[in-house]
């Protein structure tokens, strides 16, 4: 029997790839977005209390209502959003949600756009619900969004944008312009929008996360989504949020019914927890990661790389032809894993015919002492490499 599948054709995600090699090196993993810290204590303990002492049978699919209400509370509290507990659904991370999302929204032949570089996930998805992907691509350094480039790419059976902000890998947080004109493009053209906010509290330098959803006219066409493990350091939890208006919301609810039905209650009590946090804490994370990326940018401008901007998220670029380092991203990451132990991400992962071929993406949620340690390896194969 031919296994013949729209994924069988489809490349091992390049995060499962890079984290085997920095396994299988041993080397420092600044390849995959994770943090090295164990995530808040206070909020394990829930989740250990809540497994010991709490319900382990099945949750209501769309969520805990604890947890929903939560997620109301939190985005109206920090971000001015209003949503009914219709328009909250609990899902597998975000990973789930979006998949969730456009199994339901996208009809077979619809046009989906997304940003490239996009995460690895968005195109397969698209494709397996029967999309066709319009990609917009953004240039580095800037990585900027114009209400004409998006303009170009809407056509007659434009269903969907999806969009990431702030956007990984790029790192970028798009600003008040092109939030705008991101919603104008949605309006005129009656789209409906999938925004990934999964790294909204990672915003560095007083930025402001906008959620699209309160932007004028996308109130009904936005689901917005949340990552749990994002606001609190705890990827690997897995606990997502899908937000929008009720009639959106709905059917994609039915959706997640079929893909996982619920998500462990235990880690929905805990995550409930968290979203009650002041929102210093959620400044005093940013500010750690902020002083994380500041460290991590200034060891490397001394080995004499080009770190391009982060506005937000765990990651910053290495521009690697601007200290003349004539390396193809891929060749670059697979040579630094193997032969100087530092795993990264080449940025070409994230696009499906590649433009940008010489832009690496550096996770700098680790410690000190490693994040200096990398910038050593990094140098020593700067040199070795130029
Ligand atoms: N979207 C983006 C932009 C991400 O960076 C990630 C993971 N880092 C996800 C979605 C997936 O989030 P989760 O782990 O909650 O599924
Ligand atoms: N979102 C994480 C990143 O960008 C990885 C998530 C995953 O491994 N699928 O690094």
């Amino acid at each position: 029997m031919s296994a013949h599948t729209v994924f069988a054709g489809m490349p091992v995600t390049v995060f499962e790839t890079m984290s085997g090699l920095a396994r299988q090196h041993g080397a420092i993993n600044q390849g995959q977005g994770f943090p090295d810290a164990p995530g808040p204590e206070a909020l394990r303990r829930l989740a250990a209390e809540a497994v010991l002492n709490g319900s382990n049978q099945y949750p209501p699919s769309r969520g805990d209502p604890i947890l929903r209400e939560a997620v109301i509370e939190h985005y109206r509290r920090l971000q001015g959003v209003d949503l009914a507990l219709d328009g909250v659904v609990i899902t597998s991370g975000a990973t789930e949600a979006l998949a969730a999302t456009l199994l339901a929204h996208v009809r077979p032949g619809d046009e989906v756009i997304i940003l490239e570089p996009a995460y690895d996930a968005y195109r397969p998805l698209i494709v397996r619900a029967g999309g066709v992907v319009r990609a917009v691509t953004l240039q580095p350094p800037a990585w900027r969004l114009t209400e004409a480039a998006l303009e170009a790419a809407v056509g007659p059976r434009t269903r969907m944008v999806l969009v990431n902000n702030p956007l990984n890998p790029a790192a970028r947080v798009f600003d008040a312009e092109e939030i705008a004109a991101l919603a104008r493009v949605c309006v005129r053209r009656d789209l409906v929008v999938v925004s990934d906010e999964v790294w909204e509290h990672v915003v560095f330098d007083g930025r402001l996360h906008r959620p699209l959803l309160a932007a004028p006219g996308m109130a009904d066409r936005v689901v917005k989504i949340g990552s749990a493990g994002k606001m609190f350091g705890l990827t690997g939890w897995k606990v997502g949020f899908a937000c929008g208006s009720p009639d959106l919301i709905a059917p994609l609810a039915k959706a997640h019914q079929f893909l996982t039905f619920s998500t462990p209650p235990n880690l929905q009590t805990a995550v409930a927890a968290g979203l009650a946090w002041p929102r210093s804490w959620f400044e005093d994370m940013r500010a750690g990661l902020g002083r994380s990326r500041d460290r991590l940018s200034a060891v490397l401008t001394a080995e004499g790389y080009v770190v391009t901007p982060s506005e937000g998220a765990y990651f910053l670029c290495l521009d690697l032809a601007a200290p003349g380092l004539a390396l193809d991203d891929t060749v670059f990451c697979r040579r630094i894993v193997e032969e100087f132990g530092v795993a990264a991400i080449p940025l070409s992962a994230f696009e499906n015919e590649p433009v940008t071929r010489t832009v690496t993406r550096l996770c700098f949620a680790k410690g000190d002492a490693v994040l200096d340690e990398a910038a050593e390896r990094l140098g020593r194969a700067r040199r070795a490499l130029l």
